[in-house]
């Protein structure tokens, strides 16, 4: 049997969706489970819509997720070119093959005259404004014109074009792993265009065309792709490949939020989440679109969670590594329906991911951004313990980050509304008496909290009602990592200089 080869074939029109991520991962997943090859190739024939940039950031944000394909552009196999526009000689020949066997014909029909066609359907009370196959015989084409008037035509400079010669009363049957068998009438199929004016091929023919050729074994794509199928199934059976033809799978749409609707940029924009995987400027606006990995989400988060928007793995879990993922992908769990997309789910995703990573690995990275965005010096084992207590805290690490400083500088800003509850003289006695009884060669957190405790204790007030007062002289917040931790980062000193730096402002707010 042929080794299973599956294809992501964008068109480099600007940024990755999010969606089209998705699509990338569910053929990654499927080929590493098959064990096959996962390819990745560049549909470039539109050339009034390519954006440069845009193909490198594809590949970017595939690395990115961990999913980096085994051919591309970057990675040469034995079926390249990658990039369609660089196979166009190869496109050619098989329109000439499909022009000889009289199942594709010239068209030179003007944009009025088209313009016209619909026209004329509209009128008839048609639904369809096809050209197809009853439409064609009233129209400018090889197959209603006479071959010297097509050459005159055409060597005059008039545009022509290519197109499918659908037959008329015929049903076109295919097997989709997601939705069972489709079967459509090819009266509802029009006479597709293969190849334009300028000789570059259409999507339709240059896909069918690379897909038999680079022995793709299973197309696996977006919904949105399904009714340009019954075309391409034409196309194989034209080309004599029917036998050959790759199976289908549509994966089912991301749903905006409110599951009205497919999932848009504008959207995303509104609902306040990226729909790009990386940092995206827009050529024409310079606008920056924030990125998924810039927001701060961990690229194994994001591929669990978009692994489970339309993968129903009927296991009791949810969390799976991309390896985890590798080995369980199914399309045929692959549901129809469309997908609702919940970023909350996401951020919940990415906070269990963080909660997992070990603390040396998280105090590693602090301590690197410490020094280059807060120009703060920490040894990488307080950097681990400040970890350890934020992580389960926070959804990002730019957040942990952010929460880290008030263990290096004191705090700025204090709750007030606690001070206002909690601070009193006997408070004030209490804090004071605390930090003349710590003695500074105490370091362990549980240590510092028993010499807070046990003072509270011979004077006779219970440590309980002091303990979150004390966490706002620390950290001016009432609320906060476990107390332990923080009084064994902050050290005896530092709790002293805090709480007498505190005191006065308690004192100012109590007024
Ligand atoms: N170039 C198409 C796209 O942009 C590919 C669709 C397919 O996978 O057949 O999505």
């Amino acid at each position: 049997m042929s080794s299973t080869r599956v294809r992501f074939a964008p068109s480099p029109t600007g940024g990755l969706h999010i969606g089209g991520l998705r699509t990338a991962l569910f053929n990654y997943l499927f080929a590493r489970k098959s064990k096959g090859q996962f390819i990745v190739r560049i549909e470039d024939t539109d050339q009034k819509r390519f954006v440069s940039g845009a193909e490198n950031y594809i590949l970017d944000a595939l690395d990115w997720l961990g999913i980096s394909p085994d051919e591309s552009t970057r990675i040469n196999g034995e079926y390249g070119p990658y990039r369609q526009s660089e196979r166009k000689e190869i496109y050619q020949e098989y329109v000439k093959e499909l022009l000889q066997k009289d199942l594709a014909y010239y068209a030179v029909d003007t944009a009025e005259e088209l313009e016209a066609m619909r026209e004329r359907l509209k009128q008839a009370g048609m639904v369809n404004l096809h050209y197809n196959s009853l439409s064609r015989m009233t129209m400018s084409n090889s197959l209603t014109l006479s071959k010297e008037e097509i050459e005159n035509r055409i060597s005059s400079g008039a545009p022509y074009v290519i197109r499918l010669k659908v037959p008329a009363k015929e049903e076109i049957r295919f097997k989709d792993i997601v939705r069972g068998f489709v079967v459509v009438h090819s009266s509802t199929v029009d006479d597709k265009v293969l190849l334009k004016s300028d000789g570059l091929p259409t999507y339709h023919l240059a896909n069918v065309v690379d897909d038999h050729l680079m022995k793709i074994t299973h197309v696996i794509r977006g919904e949105e792709w399904l009714p340009s199928a019954p075309s391409h199934v034409l196309l194989y059976k034209y080309l004599g490949w029917s036998d050959e033809m790759p199976e289908f799978a549509h994966l089912p749409l991301l749903l905006k939020p409110d599951g009205n609707g497919k999932l848009s940029k504008r959207a995303a924009d509104k609902a306040g989440f990226p729909i790009f995987p990386l940092n995206w400027t827009d050529s024409e606006s310079g606008v920056v679109s924030e990125g998924y990995k810039e927001k701060g989400y961990l690229p194994e988060a994001l591929a669990n969670f978009l692994a489970l928007l339309g993968w129903n793995p009927g296991l009791d879990k949810e969390i799976f590594s991309l390896e985890e993922l590798e080995n369980n992908f199914s399309l045929e769990k692959v549901g129809k329906s469309g997908t609702k997309f919940d970023i909350e789910k996401a951020r919940w995703f990415n906070q269990q991911y963080l909660n997992q990573k070990n603390d040396l690995e998280l105090g590693n990275w602090l301590v690197k951004e410490l020094s280059t965005k807060h120009a703060i010096t920490c040894e990488l084992e307080t950097a681990s313990k400040i970890s350890f207590a934020l992580k389960t805290r926070v959804t990002f690490l730019h957040e942990m980050l952010q929460e880290s400083i008030v263990f290096f500088e004191k705090p700025s800003h204090f709750d007030e509304k606690v001070i206002k509850k909690k601070y009193s003289e006997e408070g004030k006695s209490a804090l004071k008496a605390f930090i003349n009884n710590l003695d500074n060669s105490i370091t362990e957190g549980e240590a510092i909290k028993n010499t807070y405790s046990e003072t509270l204790n011979n004077l006779n007030i219970n440590p309980g009602k002091y303990m979150q007062l004390l966490r706002v002289s620390l950290t001016g917040a009432g609320g906060g990592p476990d107390l332990g931790v923080i009084l064994e980062i902050l050290g005896p000193q530092e709790i002293k200089d805090r709480i007498n730096f505190a005191i006065p402002l308690f004192n100012k707010v109590k007024k």
